[in-house]
């Protein structure tokens, strides 16, 4: 009888052990020390005090000893040697397979700055002591936080929901009548001026249950995280706002993650008003929304991880030797004068092209699946928005969520029709037109193949 009782509890853990699907989060302080070099303008600024912690959070999913890792950095975005590296650490100190694991960055611009090999080094002093000290740490920070999040893998249920935040973000680029290049980020505006394109105003929630508590969850939204400003106090920006709200409102223990989508051409100033959300106004709007979408969470089937990426290669652009020789011109002037940000990121891209013309223009994408009825998708840079809903509107599965800047960035990445219209983002766009569909085309076509493996 005891024989058969231990046998029977034997059985069950054993069985429970294999067929259960686990989850495990953690996350790990990434804030950088004052001096450290800071991202997302085209100057040096040292960071000096914090407004809220940096972190690389990360979701390990496991079912029959297969993983799946999602982690996200409060960063500008992910570079191609950090990945690497920390893709390495991962397999040396988890045993989990470099492939199974993305990497995405929030794009707080209140971040320190990763190396991009162009004049951005220079002009951000990134490979100075602070900043070489902080690029050096970051793998080792990543693969102690999948390390953490792999030591309290529990049995879950996932369940998920899109809620709708309308009305909090915007299309930064306008058209006006009779104008041919888009206006970037217009002070003001006209009653004729219309958006160039679309937001995407989907709040997709992803949420973990262990024995009815949630033990991590997954957001997701397209907004560019620029509300901080342009000081020197490091911030997660609106994602540490809302990630914060959501796990003091639905679970004090709960890991949640932020990976922002297609938000390339997606800003928070409302350019009819001229409006403004502050940071906290920003992430309490987000908050809002996935806790209007919590009461809706449906559950969602789950299956051993299913991982396919593909490394694509872009077709860089083409300059004339006029606009090789103004942008050398310019660039030797560039650390003591501002010739503006467009002007700038225009040279900035031209020069880094012309070093790089032998050196293909590569970005990762990748799918993740666990569920059949939701998927993430990874790509490499900031991606405009129309790209993204190309991606959620032709998916096979019921749920798409994207998270950009992962796995490394081939920088901006506009749709086609944006290119004839200019400004900003498309000279600062390495890729010739048609890049961004590429990537939609490679990103179905691994959704497909994780949709229906064989
Ligand atoms: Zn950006």
């Amino acid at each position: 009888m005891i024989t058969r009782l231990l046998f029977c509890l034997l059985f069950v853990t054993l069985s429970a052990q294999a067929g259960d699907f686990r989850v495990g989060a953690a996350q790990v302080d990434i804030t950088p020390k004052d001096g450290t070099p800071l991202g997302g303008f085209y100057k040096f600024r040292g960071s000096a005090g914090v407004l809220d912690p940096l972190y690389a959070k990360t979701i390990v999913v496991e079912k029959e000893g297969v993983h799946a890792v999602i982690v996200v950095l409060d960063l500008s975005g992910t570079v191609r040697p950090v990945v690497a590296a920390a893709r390495k650490a991962i397999q040396e100190q988890c045993g989990i397979e470099g492939d199974h694991v993305m990497i995405s960055g929030t794009h707080t611009h209140s971040g320190p700055q990763q190396p991009r090999g162009s004049l951005m080094d220079d002009l951000t002093k990134v490979n100075s002591a602070p900043g070489v000290a902080y690029i050096s740490a970051l793998p080792g920070l990543i693969a102690e936080s999948v390390k953490q999040a792999k030591s309290r893998l529990v049995p879950v249920t996932a369940s998920a929901a899109i809620g709708k935040a309308e009305g909090i973000s915007f299309n930064r680029r306008v058209l006006r009548e009779g104008v041919k290049e888009a206006i970037w980020q217009p002070k003001s505006l006209t009653a004729f001026d219309k958006p160039a394109g679309p937001v995407d105003p989907d709040v997709g929630v992803l949420v973990f249950h262990s024995a009815g508590k949630p033990v991590a969850s997954f957001l997701n939204f397209a907004m560019h995280p620029t509300s901080v400003g342009g000081g020197v106090k490091i911030s997660a920006d609106y994602p540490g706002v809302f990630t914060r709200l959501v796990s003091e409102r639905h679970g004090p223990d709960m890991i949640s993650v932020f990976a922002n989508g297609c938000c390339g051409n997606i800003n928070h100033t409302d350019y009819i008003t001229g409006k403004r959300r502050s940071t906290q106004e920003l992430g309490t709007a987000l908050a809002a929304s996935a806790d209007a979408a919590w009461p809706s969470l449906q559950p969602v089937t789950t299956f051993k991880p299913r991982i396919r990426s593909e490394l694509v290669t872009l077709t860089r652009k083409k300059f004339s030797e006029a606009q090789i020789a103004k942008a050398k011109d310019m660039a030797a002037n560039m650390f003591t004068k501002n010739f503006g940000t467009v002007p700038m990121a225009e040279a900035v891209c031209i020069l880094e092209t012309v070093d790089k013309q032998n050196v293909p223009l590569v970005g990762e994408v990748q799918v993740i699946a666990f569920s059949d009825e939701l998927a993430i998708v990874a790509l490499p840079g900031e991606i405009f928005v129309e790209l993204g809903l190309a991606i959620k509107k032709a998916s096979p599965f019921k749920h798409t969520l994207i998270a950009e800047l992962a796995n490394g960035s081939v920088g901006y990445v506009p749709n086609r029709e944006a290119y004839p219209q200019g400004n900003y983002e498309i000279v600062s766009a390495r890729g010739e037109a048609g890049s961004g569909e590429k990537l939609v085309e490679v990103a179905l076509k691994l959704l497909g193949q994780v949709k229906s493996p064989d």
